[in-house]
């Protein structure tokens, strides 16, 4: 029986399990300096995950957190698909070999969805990578963070009704078990981030809404000999005896096989003998002999999501515990940590002072809009993906292939576009000012060249993960007289704007950020061509900030990255867009009379300060 120890401990943030999502909400708390703790119930990191994928929308969020690096260098970067069909004239039986051919070659995702490549990594190596972003100044590299408690199982959790809506308090209650001991928290905000069998989600007496379709699937990581060609491809097979999807893990050796089995197979009987006897028919009359099964594991698809994702809103839900479907488009792990990605800054401003407790409205609307059409299209993608739904409704082989690759843009999880909110401002005139962007969705990137050194980059590099709000001002020409005083104009107001909700004593930039944009013949300007508000003073040493200016021009070494025409700005027009620490676009908006729309726009969630 379980021992009690005394108080509860209080935390400004309890994160209920160390998981994609729960990792990814707290790389942003510590980027805050949050009072934050973490409990999992396992002893220690995850060791084999289950989940490889990395959309691109990922790799992104990776490489804003400045964390990319490892993640590029260890993965697999898909860069192909291959598809394979029956041969025809073969025999169709389920049960018996027939042959396979190649019918064509895709592009794994089109080269304007992301400059990222879409990549395979162990989930284990990817919370590692997040887990050692964690208390990194408090720490020996070597340990754990002191915010994860490991051996820490959480069995419940309560919300206070009667301090709920008082932001000050700490409402929630969570009991846990530590070997053996029971150890209660006392909490402002709880995320349910336990996984599929959520307790928490439980506890709060949520259910999860949806069905579980007939289809049975078997996933083994092998080390395969073969002699057929595309082993170390991301391919697609529809052989008669079932379909197959070959992804390629990391290190050149090990392949993933996820197969189709016939209907009316049940789960607690399939056997590894079975895929892998499965398999051989599959590839027949390739070889295939599997050399050692590194893991396997087969699954039932099911596609549910949580009816609440959050509780008085002290309590909220987060990937697998609120929203479960097919693993075959790799999107559980993606969208799960995107989950704490949304919800983890907006925790770092309140708890900051910066915004108000309704900004926390924002995550239910986003992300359960992004659940319910991750759950229609996991319906989509596992219906083409059944043999017998393909044969009753008709679907070729090639109108399979094309839908698989028109899909491209939301499996690399960039078509999630945000509803109008008080952080998504979408206006009529948003794509005559900026074409290619679209409020509610990713800011796209594009090459430009740092005033400050010469050096060319994206331009998304100059908007580091650190929390704040970027406002990023495409001036155009500033040699043109015009051009100029209307830059200069539009800076006094953002700077009397931003001022209003930065304390103080913090940096000018600390709150809203500032990225200068122009299109001009980048030696011929001068520094004192460049307003004030674009080179703050800032930092220990108090120096003028210079890397906040870029050109739109050639550089040196890497030609010319044309980003007016990338984002679609008009250079005599010039634009304006603000966007959010985790890089949605939340406004676009010309550079004339700015004042009153750019600080409307800020009252609408951020708090004024002193
Ligand atoms: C075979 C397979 C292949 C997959 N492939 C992909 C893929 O390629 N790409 C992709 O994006 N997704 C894939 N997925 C889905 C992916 O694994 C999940 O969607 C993802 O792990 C969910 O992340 P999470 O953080 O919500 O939960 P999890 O990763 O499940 O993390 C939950 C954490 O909470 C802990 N926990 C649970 N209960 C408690 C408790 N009571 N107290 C304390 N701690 C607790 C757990 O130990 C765990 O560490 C795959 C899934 C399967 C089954």
């Amino acid at each position: 029986m379980a021992t009690t120890t005394t108080e509860p401990e209080q935390v400004d943030v309890l994160i209920c399990g160390s998981g994609s999502a729960g990792l990814c909400a707290a790389v942003w708390l510590d980027r805050f300096n949050v009072n934050y703790k973490m409990v999992e119930r396992r002893d220690g990191p995850m060791q084999i995950g289950q989940a490889d994928g990395v959309q691109t929308r990922t790799v992104e969020i990776f490489d804003s957190f400045g964390i990319a690096e490892d993640l590029l260098r260890e993965a697999y970067h898909v860069l192909e698909i291959a598809f394979w069909s029956p041969t025809p004239g073969e025999p169709t039986s389920a049960d018996t070999p027939g042959g396979i051919k190649r019918s064509h070659f895709a592009a794994d995702k089109e080269t304007e969805i992301s400059r990222q490549p879409h990549v395979i990594l162990n989930q284990a190596r990817l919370n590692a990578i997040l887990i050692g972003e964690l208390a990194k100044d408090s720490r020996d590299s070597r340990g754990p963070p002191p915010t994860i408690e490991y051996s820490t199982e959480v069995k419940g959790v309560q919300v206070d009704p009667a301090t709920a809506q008082d932001p000050s308090a700490y409402a929630v209650q969570v009991d846990t078990v530590v070997n053996g001991v029971e150890k209660s928290f006392k909490a402002k905000y709880v995320l349910g981030c336990d996984g599929a069998h959520s307790v928490v989600r439980r506890s709060l007496g949520f259910k999860m809404l949806g069905d579980s379709s007939d289809a049975v699937w078997g996933v083994m990581d092998v080390y395969p000999r073969t002699d057929f060609p595309d082993i170390r491809k991301k391919v697609v097979i529809n052989a008669a005896a079932g379909n197959l999807l070959i992804i390629p893990r990391e290190g050149d050796s090990m392949v993933r096989f996820y197969i189709e089995l016939p209907a009316g197979t049940k789960v607690a009987d399939i056997k590894l003998e079975d895929l892998q006897a499965r398999a051989r028919l599959i590839f027949a009359p390739y070889t295939m002999d599997i050399a050692e099964t590194f893991w396997w594991s087969a699954y039932a698809i099911g596609q549910r999501r949580a009816d609440f994702f959050h509780q008085d809103h002290r309590v909220f839900l987060t990937g697998d515990a609120c929203h479960t479907h097919s693993p075959k488009a790799g999107q559980g792990m993606n969208v799960s940590l995107q989950d704490g990605h949304n919800i983890g800054w907006k925790l770092g401003m309140i708890l900051n002072g910066q915004a108000p407790h309704s900004l926390l409205e924002t995550y239910i609307v986003e992300r359960e809009r992004t659940a319910t059409e991750l759950i229609d299209f996991d319906r989509h993608f596992t219906r083409l993906f059944n043999s017998k739904y393909r044969q009753e409704h008709g679907i070729t082989p090639q109108h399979f292939a094309d839908q698989f690759v028109k899909a491209g843009r939301y499996t690399a999880g960039q078509a999630v576009q945000y509803d109008a909110s008080a952080i998504v401002a979408i206006g009529d005139k948003d794509k005559e000012i900026a074409a290619k962007v679209s409020v509610g969705m990713r800011f796209p990137t594009a090459q430009v060249v740092r005033y400050c050194d010469a050096k060319a980059m994206q331009l998304v590099k100059g908007l580091p993960a650190n929390g704040r709000w970027y406002i990023v001002v495409f001036a155009g020409d500033v040699q043109d007289p015009e051009s100029a005083a209307r830059l200069q104009k539009a800076s006094e107001a953002l700077d009397r704007i931003a001022q209003s909700f930065t304390p103080s004593t913090a940096d000018a930039d600390s709150i809203i950020d500032r990225v200068l944009v122009i299109s001009s013949d980048r030696k011929k300007v001068e520094h004192d061509q460049i307003p004030e508000f674009f080179t703050p003073v800032a930092g220990k040493w108090r120096m003028k900030c210079p890397t906040k200016v870029y050109f739109d021009d050639e550089s040196y070494n890497s030609g010319h990255g044309h980003a007016y025409e990338e984002y679609g700005v008009d250079v005599k027009r010039g634009a304006l867009i603000i966007v959010r620490p985790d890089h949605y676009v939340a406004k676009v908006t010309t550079l004339d009379d700015v004042e009153q729309p750019i600080r409307e726009f800020f009252q609408g969630f951020l708090l004024p300060q002193v």
